[in-house]
């Protein structure tokens, strides 16, 4: 199989290294790359959104042509290009021995959303940059793993909000032609399509590649020629329609994604799924086993032995459950092929807690010999949730393991706190970030310096939003409190919370307003005053969800609050990056312990932003005492939000602004300098992606490919 190369038909010679640098996402992660696309030409690059593909094939030819003969550039380029050639050079594999096979990836991960890029909108949150973050991290530590995952043409939802706060999904279709994504074609030289095996009607998916550094993703598409209508829509959006489409996607990214793997001679040994999603691969890989002549227990048992379940939250709704009747119109075949009947098969899937339909999660711990929740305090929920899956275990002494989440910090890290790092911590602390003695350094930062670049930081995030907030104004003219409810009032002397993420309910985005005269009192105070930018999206069929968020526009827009309250439109990658390190504080209450890590506060915490969050995820393991601030660890049953409510409250009056506002002579929080310096050094080595794909790796895939035969 090959892959298309997208041509840049129009770039000279000297320079055609760019459209290689374009088709690899390792640009994204890497300052130098994306200023060298700035370099070439810095309107262009501002209005392809960072796009670096689109970029180049809507560049006239005279302009390419001038950069290749432009000396400062082609010195740039030079440098970039060899350093990629550099990363992509190396072979070996420090963490899985010499004899580690590297011709092909050995390690398939699963998931059904991937967050990389904005320019690649296939992600709803949090599992999707987990997802994204661990296929950078795999390629920096040269782990031999390839992605599975959906090409989703209309990406998850992309938000306005009417003049009366509530949420409006807008049409949106991914221009597959100008993305860092290529087409995969077969040996015939035509696009490569594969039949899901099995599964009646057929279905059949066409496969996109992105490559992540050293990192293969391939993306299923079901919008081709080959199915019918009811078929294409299957990878239109990222969860959408109803169960049965639900099962359909399933079915799709799980067996079609196996079948994938094999027309593409990937023979992996080891399936880690990255929630229960595709858990049907599993099916896949069973009876492969079967069709080698084992019985169906010495199936189970090998393939057990080499598949790795992450299971990321505790809320119900991400345990997908579908109805038996649905499972037996799709699957009647199928355990007919692996000689099982109807009860054996079912059972697989059976919760014995809620034996109403096929369980994803419970079958994926059934099948998965190595299965982990994302922070310590997770994994015990974990247990404690599914204990009745295993006879002979009790709540306390489960089989789910803890490794908790981390970010990717070349991604995540601000390049201008990068630069600023590069002056202060070791030589090359970026390649070996997760030694915690290199963030010892962070207080070699001279105060003033970390308070200067945090301000300009601040600064951009406010005329990212007034930018916004204007264009609304002035191209969409919408009613002028829209204007205001978007931001335009924000101050960047005024000491500002941000909270961003899902707007799903038991995230209580609007908790903060449960008592409004006491948090309006801080909003409006002369001298010591308090503003607060939300951003974040419902899933389209969350109206609770909805009404929160409507709740929160409402208020955004109301007098009373004197603009200190803004709500940002379409939080996704690129709002992102600039929120997480643009605000004073970050703040998190979910209803414990629903939150099983949250990552956000990561990103946050590394680029000197500290936290204000209840204890629950990962701030249970973070939290030191001196590097933000934490409430909520007494248990209550029942609702709790008064009491969080209170202690957002007591701790923002009492200890947050007199600290934010205790200035020295020359206007530097020295106080909360040293917060900063603190959130930053207990966050940047263990809360790294690179600390968690090591643990992935020592705990679970050295073990699963010593079974597989492929790592002797
Ligand atoms: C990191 C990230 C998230 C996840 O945030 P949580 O704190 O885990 O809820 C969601 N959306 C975007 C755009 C992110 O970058």
């Amino acid at each position: 199989m090959k892959v298309t190369n997208t041509i840049f038909p129009t770039l000279p010679q000297r320079i055609a290294g760019l459209g290689e640098l374009a088709e690899n996402l390792w640009w994204s992660w890497h300052p130098a790359a994306r200023m060298l696309f700035k370099m070439l030409n810095r309107r262009r690059w501002k209005e392809s959104i960072h796009n670096p593909d689109k970029m180049l094939k809507e560049m006239p030819p005279e302009q390419l042509l001038a950069a290749s003969r432009d000396e400062e550039f082609l010195a740039h380029y030079d440098d970039v290009l060899s350093q990629f050639r550099e990363y992509m050079a190396v072979k070996t594999c420090s963490l899985l021995h010499n004899n580690c096979p590297h011709d092909t990836p050995v390690i398939a991960y699963f998931s059904a959303e991937f967050g990389l890029h904005h320019s690649l909108p296939f992600y709803a949150g949090g599992l999707g940059f987990l997802a994204g973050d661990y296929l950078k991290e795999c390629s920096d530590l040269n782990i031999p793993l390839v992605g599975v995952g959906f090409m989703y043409p209309e990406g998850y939802v992309s938000q306005r909000v009417s003049a009366d706060g509530w949420q409006e999904s807008v049409q949106f279709k991914l221009d597959r032609e100008a993305a860092s994504i290529s087409r995969v074609i077969d040996n015939a030289g035509s696009p490569l399509v594969v039949r899901v095996p099995v599964i009646e009607p057929p279905i059949h998916v066409a496969v996109w590649k992105v490559s992540v550094g050293r990192v293969p993703l391939y993306l299923l598409d079901t919008d081709i020629e080959e199915n019918d209508p009811w078929n294409r829509g299957i990878s239109a959006r990222l969860y959408a329609g109803d169960l049965e489409l639900r099962l359909r996607q399933e079915i799709v990214l799980g067996i079609g994604g196996a079948e994938v793997l094999q027309a593409l001679g990937i023979e992996h040994a080891v399936v880690h799924l990255n929630e229960g999603h595709a858990a049907f691969s599993l099916l896949e890989r069973v009876r492969d086993r079967i069709l080698q002549g084992l019985s169906l227990e010495d199936s189970l048992d090998k393939v057990r032995e080499t598949t790795i379940f992450t299971t990321h939250t505790p809320v119900p709704a991400g345990h997908d459950i579908f109805p038996f009747p649905l499972i037996e119109k799709y699957f009647s075949k199928f355990w007919d092929s692996l000689g099982l009947d109807r009860e054996t098969f079912l059972q697989l899937g059976t919760n014995p807690d809620e034996p109403l339909g096929f369980n994803m999660t419970a079958f994926a711990l059934r099948l998965a010999g190595y299965k982990n929740g994302v922070s310590q305090k997770h994994g015990e929920v974990a247990n404690r949730m599914w204990h009745n899956l295993w006879s002979d275990k009790s709540a306390e002494d489960g089989p789910i393991e803890a490794i908790t989440n981390g970010v990717h910090v070349p991604t995540w890290i601000e390049p201008k706190m990068e630069l600023l790092f590069n002056k202060y911590l070791p030589y090359g602390w970026l390649e070996r970030h997760d030694d915690p003695s290199i963030w010892e350094k962070i207080d070699n930062i001279p105060d003033e310096e970390l308070w200067k670049t945090y301000v300009w930081l601040k600064i951009k995030l406010l005329n990212v939003i007034r930018e916004r907030a204007r264009q609304r104004w002035s191209i969409d003219q919408v009613n002028p409190s829209m204007v205001i409810a978007g931001g335009a009032m924000l101050d960047p002397s005024v000491l500002t919370l941000g909270f961003a993420r899902r707007f799903a309910t038991y995230k209580r985005a609007d908790l903060i307003f449960l008592d409004s005269e006491r948090l309006k009192k801080m909003l409006k105070n002369r001298w010591k005053p308090l503003q607060i930018i939300f951003a974040g999206k419902a899933h389209p069929d969350d109206h609770p969800g909805k009404m929160i968020l409507q709740k929160i526009v409402t208020i955004a827009k109301d007098p009373e609050f004197a603009g200190r309250i803004a709500f940002v439109e379409d939080y996704g990658e690129q709002f992102a990056q600039y929120l997480v390190h643009g605000v004073d504080v970050w703040l998190n209450n979910p209803i414990p312990p629903m939150e099983a890590s949250g990552t956000s506060g990561m990103k946050a915490s590394l680029n000197g932003v500290p936290s204000l969050s209840i204890l629950d995820g990962w701030w249970l393991e973070g939290f030191s005492g001196n590097n933000g601030w934490a409430f909520g660890d007494e248990p209550i049953t029942g609702d709790r939000s008064l009491v969080d409510a209170n202690a957002i409250y007591e701790i923002i009056e009492q200890q947050i602004i007199p600290l934010y506002y205790d200035t020295s002579e020359d206007g530097i929080p020295v106080g909360w300098v040293k917060v900063m310096k603190n959130a930053i050094k207990q966050t940047g080595s263990h809360f790294s992606a690179r600390r968690m794909v090591k643990e992935y790796v020592q705990k679970f895939y050295s073990q699963a490919l010593v079974s597989s035969g492929k790592n002797p």
